[in-house]
């Protein structure tokens, strides 16, 4: 079974602040190419094995876009 993913962001919830980029300590999120619905670059889950799910991303984002699982 595919392990799911630690870092979820809801790209549409997403401003580009890139408050969350950063943020992480381990250089895990990088901004997107592409922009959302509200014209705004959004922060994606890049790369993924160096997350350890501190949870700093989801703690700073001030519009509560991403969540953190274990
Ligand atoms: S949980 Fe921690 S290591 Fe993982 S993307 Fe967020 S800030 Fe980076
Ligand atoms: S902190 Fe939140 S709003 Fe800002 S770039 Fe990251 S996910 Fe988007």
């Amino acid at each position: 079974m595919k392990d799911p993913e630690r870092v979820v962001i809801a790209k549409e919830c997403c401003k580009g602040c890139e408050l969350c980029i950063d943020a992480c300590p381990r250089g895990v999120l990088e901004m997107s190419e592409e922009i959302n619905s509200s014209g705004y670059h959004y922060s994606v889950f890049a790369n993924k094995k160096d997350c350890n799910s501190c949870t700093l991303c989801a703690v700073i984002c001030p519009d509560m876009c991403i969540e953190v699982y274990k």
